[in-house]
């Protein structure tokens, strides 16, 4: 049978539902289906080709259909697919964490493996409350994290995050976090650096930790960027405030660097910009190269040792997911390290990200732009009403959706997230093709703008 967009969007109007959407937009909006993908590009059934520019949702860091992950994928297929973790092991799984563990922050020497994300940031949770008790130390039961922050969708991730739009509905279900104002430096006064408003936006935390310290497992932050709350940015030294402050009171600090990791702040890891080891990293998105459901935990040994002991004890992490671990994922995850190991990635990032700040520079008079910010690989523009005062559009306008809309007719996939746009694009793009970009960026926030 051919297929074509036309026929495959309604077989696929008829049978699912789609992740983050609201199914009726689609009466209007079309649905766009991807028959194939090669490195930046996304072809629909029509040969229509779309220059991926948000990484197919920040998983993507080397192009969709890497010869060299694809290759060891292939040949992990032919020898095993899937095994349990329980009890059993495997040389991919093994291999993966050594190599975790060797390029991570100093200290993290465990890997716990989950399948997803938000799965990831339950196990930390889990895990910190567990280690309190394990150890000994009673009342700690709560979680602090920061305004504006998102670290998943499942009911433990969604209560230590922030975006109302994701998080309200869904109150009645929740855990109730402590939510500290978060330093992201859109908020600092005009002349303020926003290193100096990071640093002076921490004493809400240390207040917060002197208040609930004895009753507060963990810290849990989203390194350098708040990617899901809009692409909101802060300053390293927060972070290495972070960590003193979490020692001092007797704190866990667990890094979300799902997003952040590998390379998209500049840094293969965001913690090494403040030069800090958090007790918990979690890890996913980009693991893979954007392949396959992996994520992963990594802690240090002595939490790890506050769980080893005689089975009667009941201390162990009895925390599991059926495809922990899967060979395939591990593979892909494999050969994603090496060619962070054979090629100079952070390097060409550095370049590609001048071209990105290069190339989206005039935006930055725009009418309709607040601010223009950056951190590695990752840049975003803020549209606003009114620059004086950064006025908002109201959310019910949907002014993204308008420049998304114009990027898919000039084949470009941006996707806003409300009303800021963003560039989080594979590390296999080239400079012309940011200039393409920023382009086609401008354009849609002009459409998105018009009155
Ligand atoms: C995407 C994301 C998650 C959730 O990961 P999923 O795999 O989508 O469950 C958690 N934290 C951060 C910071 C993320 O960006």
């Amino acid at each position: 049978m051919s297929v074509d967009n036309q026929r495959l969007m309604e077989r696929d109007l008829a049978v699912l539902w789609h992740p983050c959407t609201q199914m009726k937009d689609h009466e209007t909006l079309p649905l766009i289906p991807i028959r194939r993908g090669e490195g930046v590009w996304l072809e629909d059934y029509a040969g229509n080709r779309y220059l991926d520019a948000i990484s197919s949702w920040w998983v993507n860091l080397f192009g969709h259909a890497h010869p060299h992950i694809n290759a060891r994928v292939k040949a992990q297929i032919e020898t095993l697919e899937h095994v349990i973790l329980a009890g059993f092991s495997h040389e991919p799984g093994v291999a993966l964490a050594e190599r975790l563990v060797a390029i991570s922050p100093p200290g993290l020497d465990r890997v716990f493996y989950a399948d997803n994300g938000s799965a990831a940031v339950e196990v930390a949770l889990k895990m910190s409350f567990h280690y309190w008790r394990n150890s000994g130390v009673e009342g700690k039961h709560r979680f602090i994290t920061l305004s504006n922050s998102y670290h998943g969708e499942t009911l433990g991730a969604l209560a230590v995050g922030d975006v109302a739009l994701y998080k309200e509905t869904y109150r009645p279900l929740l855990m109730e976090a402590i939510t500290v104002p978060s330093p992201d430096c859109y908020g600092r006064e005009a002349g303020e650096s926003c290193a100096d408003y990071s640093r002076r936006m921490f004493r809400h935390m240390e207040w917060a930790l002197e208040r609930h310290g004895h009753e507060v497992c963990a810290v849990i932050v989203e390194p350098l960027v708040q990617c899901a709350g809009a692409m909101r940015m802060y300053d390293p030294g927060y972070l290495s405030l972070l960590r003193e402050a979490c020692d001092r009171h007797g704190v866990h600090l667990i890094a979300d660097e799902i997003a952040v990791g590998f390379g998209r702040t500049g840094s293969l890891f965001a913690c090494e910009q403040a030069a800090i080891t958090p007790d918990f990293l979690c890890l996913s998105k980009g693991l893979t190269g954007g392949y396959l459901p992996l994520s992963a935990v990594l802690t240090n040994n002595a939490i790890y040792a506050a769980f080893y002991d005689d089975y009667q004890n009941l201390t162990a992490f009895l925390h599991s997911h059926s495809y922990t671990g899967n060979p395939l994922a591990c593979a892909a995850a494999l050969a994603t390290l090496d060619i962070f190991d054979s090629e100079p990635v952070l390097a060409r990032n550095r370049q590609l990200a001048a071209r990105m700040a290069a190339a989206t520079a005039p935006l930055q008079d725009h009418p309709h732009v607040a601010e223009v910010r950056q951190c590695g690989m990752i840049l975003a523009v803020e549209m606003v009403q009114r620059r004086q005062g950064r006025v908002p559009y109201p959310w019910q306008e949907r002014r993204g959706l308008t420049l998304y809309r114009h990027a898919l007719t000039r084949g470009a996939l941006l996707r806003p997230l409300g009303s800021v746009s963003y560039l989080m694009p594979p590390y296999v793009v080239t400079e012309e093709q940011i200039d393409y970009l920023a382009e086609v960026m401008r354009e849609g926030i002009d459409q998105a703008t018009a009155e």
